[in-house]
């Protein structure tokens, strides 16, 4: 055998699951906007419509994540030793290839899934929350506040703090609060309290309430509540696990293992996928990828996948709006419903948010990556899919991506090309099982907004020039 055959048989061997040693692991995190073109629009003050200053975010979010969320420049922030101590008890994930799946598909392309599952937490959001705390922690300051959607953001903040003996006061949307008390339990056991939003402890929480009575909640009425307890109580910040561009900074970690892994065997990508909800895992799998194709090294479809229930990229209005329902954070250009938009009580919480990561947003309005919308029956058909034949049971939101994934190999069938396509695997549904039992009963439905729910949304934007 020569060297090149030598190499052909390396390449064909792959492992099932591809992992790095620690010593591979990225030192730094990658921040994409370094290399874009056109920068993602500034946060405003919604009360003078100028850019937010360092000095007005510091009073909301701990003073280094308020510098790396207005940094647009610098492309590498080293990740501190003690984060990085931290991510070795859980990282690097594994890059699985989903041979199983293939074959049941009887597709010709090769698929890879970056699995974030493997943390107590069941997901991607620890690789944020221990960094955030970690500054919030070298700041001195007494704990943060936050929202948490369907549980996921709140469990992984809540070990955070607990590691860095940090308070943490969680806003749960009530309608998971409701659905997933063993979540909020397992918040509480590492430290945290818990309270269901909207509620009766913030004046945003009775202002949403006093308009909408009985409202099982949303992620940006939680927003407005933790905020405003945040910015009322000495030594607190808020903190948050999605959206903004110091969250997809800290899920850059996905992308650049994801890169060294498949570096490692000489494979590259063509197709690259992920659920999106605020976009953090996304625009973290995607980050250095993206930073190839901006930089004109190399080529790749980017795919965002998000709920049919709610979905800003591929319906929504690229404008600026509130983040959240109650109207207090600053407003950032995004895909949007309008923050007034509560989407129906689909199974993914995760991707039930109104608005975009302003990255993402860009990228999608230059054309640099595509949208699709997926609806929930055939997320869950996926999902059945998945666990049956790669033996992991996945959460909800991760479904999304694994859907179009399997529509993409289908694709890859149907043309008989080989492609090579990545997704992202952000969690596991074991806290989910209310909604796979709608599944498995055959009573699950697929809620899909019309025009006109959209343009109520759409109509209470704020007006910016
Ligand atoms: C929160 C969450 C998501 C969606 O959030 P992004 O910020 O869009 O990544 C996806 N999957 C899981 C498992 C989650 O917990």
């Amino acid at each position: 055998m020569n060297e090149e055959m030598l190499k052909n048989q390396a390449k064909e061997e792959i492992p099932y699951k591809i992992y790095l040693t620690e010593n591979e692991m990225p030192k730094a995190w990658y921040n994409v906007r370094a290399d874009m073109k056109t920068k993602p629009a500034p946060l405003l003050n919604p009360a003078t419509l100028k850019p937010m200053t360092f000095d007005e975010l510091r009073h909301v979010f701990c003073d280094e994540l308020v510098r790396q969320e207005l940094d647009d420049t610098t492309a590498f922030f080293p990740i501190p030793e003690e984060v990085f101590n931290f991510y070795k008890m859980y990282r690097p994930s594994p890059l699985v290839r989903a041979y199983f799946l293939e074959k049941a598909l009887g597709t010709p392309a090769k698929i890879y899934y970056k699995f974030e599952g493997n943390n107590t937490s069941g997901s991607h959001k620890l690789n944020s929350a221990i960094a955030q705390a970690y500054y919030a922690k070298k700041q001195g300051l007494k704990g943060v506040t936050t929202e948490t959607g369907a549980g996921q953001w709140g469990t992984a903040l809540s070990m955070a703090c607990a590691f860095f003996g940090l308070d943490c006061h969680v806003f749960m949307v009530k309608c998971s609060y409701e659905q997933k008390p063993f979540r909020r339990e397992v918040m509480r056991t590492y430290g945290a309290s818990v309270t269901p939003s909207p509620s009766e402890t913030t004046e945003a929480g009775r202002r949403i309430l006093a308009e909408f009575p009985g409202t099982s909640g949303s992620l940006g009425c939680a927003i407005s509540e933790a905020v405003e307890a945040a910015v009322g109580a000495e030594g607190y910040r808020y903190v948050l696990g999605s959206v903004l561009s110091q969250v997809l900074l800290h899920q850059s970690i996905i992308g650049l293992e994801t890169k060294a892994a498949l570096e490692k065997y000489n494979v590259k990508a063509d197709v690259i996928i992920g659920c999106a909800g605020g976009g953090s895992n996304l625009g973290g799998l995607i980050s250095p990828f993206m930073g190839e194709k901006l930089r004109g090294e190399a080529d790749y479809r980017f795919i965002a996948v998000e709920p049919a229930s709610c979905p800003s990229l591929t319906r929504g209005r690229y404008a600026y709006d509130f983040c959240d329902t109650g109207k207090v954070c600053p407003l950032s250009k995004m895909y949007t419903l309008g923050s007034s938009f509560i989407p129906s009580a689909n199974h993914a919480g995760g991707l039930r948010y109104h608005g975009m990561s302003s990255i993402l947003s860009e990228l999608y309005h230059e054309g640099l990556m595509e949208a699709v919308s997926v609806e929930q029956t055939e997320v869950f058909a996926a999902a059945r899919e998945f666990a049956r034949t790669e033996g992991i049971l996945p959460a909800p939101e991760s479904s999304h991506a694994i859907r179009a994934a399997m529509d993409e190999a289908l694709r890859c069938k149907a043309s008989g090309k080989a492609e090579t396509i990545v997704f992202g695997l952000t969690g596991t549904g074991y806290f989910d099982m209310t909604a796979y039992q709608k599944f498995n009963d055959g009573k699950m439905s697929d809620f899909i907004p019309t025009d006109a729910d959209l343009a109520e949304g759409f109509a209470k934007l704020p007006q910016v020039d």
